[in-house]
């Protein structure tokens, strides 16, 4: 019984609301209607009303009656006020609120877009390096047998045995003992022995040996068949191309390795897409086999060529790949917050003002001076397209 008091009571409390909200209502004028866009006249008369099929709009009769195609029932043609432009839209109020249009003034200003590129990652081109013969001989031994491996800095690579290196030694440590032997010599005869030292020192490193290698063969004074080769660079052995026992030429290339540490990534732009595209814009990206990650970088080149078949041009950018989470073959999806100033020319606000390096968008300063990473002096980045 309690129970239903308390309904009760609270029944009275939302009927009296409903009846002040009614009331409130009654004296509250319509507001004005603030359509913008043009909409019917509704003071047609009836003389000029025309007929139309919901479903054949090129139906239009003087008469009500039934469409000749489907036999739907004619509908009144509404918005006929025959003052309309090719370029003009006229809606009745009701479809206006159906299709909530919102309207503003058109003005002069900044222009704004988002645009999204696909794109796949790339090797660094700058940051690939071979290892390849620099005399001709046999592979005795690859210490580095597959691709994939990460090499550091001066690892050993493999051995190569040349008889080539063999004399070169040999004429070094003669060389060593004619320079130790000239003590009594004239000036002239030191000065010749010297010169033919530092000769066959540098044969030796044009052979490809390294200053320690050719000091130890120095100090030994056993010259040796095999010389072995160390990597120049940090990074993945992304190609080999020898087997142990081959014999190679000079030049022969028998390791690529590419330094991931930073790739590249290529997206594909329309040409529709160009005229919001400027070198050093940021450029966020993702990775469907990295969920969750997103990547940032700025565009540092933009091919000058379209490619024909695909109607795209190259935009590239560099990114840095610290944890090597982003491989070289993925795919990704690129966006960019794309500006246009007054003069309809692609702009990064960012770089308003700024001086940067036309070939690292990354390097970017108040002041001009060089780039730190390739010594190219600043431009201003207004200057680049
Ligand atoms: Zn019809
Ligand atoms: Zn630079």
């Amino acid at each position: 019984m309690e129970n239903f008091m308390n309904i009760l009571k609270n029944n009275k409390i939302t009927i009296g609301l409903i009846l002040i909200a009614f009331f409130l209502g009654l004296w509250i004028p319509n507001g004005d209607s603030t359509a913008k866009v043009a909409t019917n006249n509704e003071s047609h008369s009836s003389e000029t009303q025309v007929w139309t099929c919901s479903m054949h709009p090129n139906v239009q009769l003087p008469v009500s009656g039934q469409c000749p195609i489907c036999f739907m029932d004619l509908i009144p043609l509404e918005s006929e006020s025959g003052s309309l432009q090719p370029n003009q839209l006229s809606m009745s109020e009701s479809a206006m609120k159906l299709a909530s249009i919102e309207t503003i003034p058109a003005a002069y200003g900044i222009a704004k877009m988002e645009i999204h590129l696909s794109g796949k990652v790339e090797f660094d081109e700058s940051r690939i390096g071979n290892i390849t013969a620099w005399v001709p001989g046999r592979l005795e031994r690859m210490f580095v047998d597959y691709t994939g491996i990460t090499v550091n800095k001066g690892d050993h690579m493999m051995e190569l045995y040349s008889p080539e290196v063999y004399t070169a030694q040999e004429e070094l440590i003669q060389a060593r003992k004619l320079v130790e032997s000239s003590s009594g010599q004239s000036a002239f005869g030191q000065k010749n022995v010297k010169a033919t030292l530092a000769a066959s020192r540098e044969k030796l490193r044009l052979m490809g040996l390294l200053d320690k290698q050719i000091k130890k063969i120095e100090s030994s004074e056993s010259p040796t068949n095999l010389i072995t080769v160390y990597s120049p660079m940090t990074g993945v052995v992304i190609q080999k191309n020898g087997v142990e026992g081959a014999y190679v030429k000079t030049g022969t290339n028998i390791y690529t390795i590419a330094d991931l540490s930073r790739v590249w990534v290529i997206f594909d732009a329309y040409e529709s897409d160009l005229p919001w595209l400027a070198f050093g814009q940021n450029i966020t990206f993702s990775a469907e086999a990295i969920p969750g990650e997103t990547f940032k970088g700025h565009i540092a080149f933009i091919d000058p060529v379209l490619d024909a078949k695909t109607r795209t041009v190259k935009v590239r950018m560099n990114v840095q790949n610290p944890d090597g989470l982003i491989k070289p073959g993925m795919f990704v999806q690129g966006t960019i917050q794309a500006t246009l100033d007054g003069d309809g020319k692609a702009i990064n606000p960012e770089l308003a003002n700024k001086w940067i390096c036309p070939m690292h968008p990354e390097v970017v300063r108040d002041q001009k001076g060089d780039c730190e990473v390739c010594g190219m002096d600043l431009v201003k980045s207004e200057s680049m397209g």
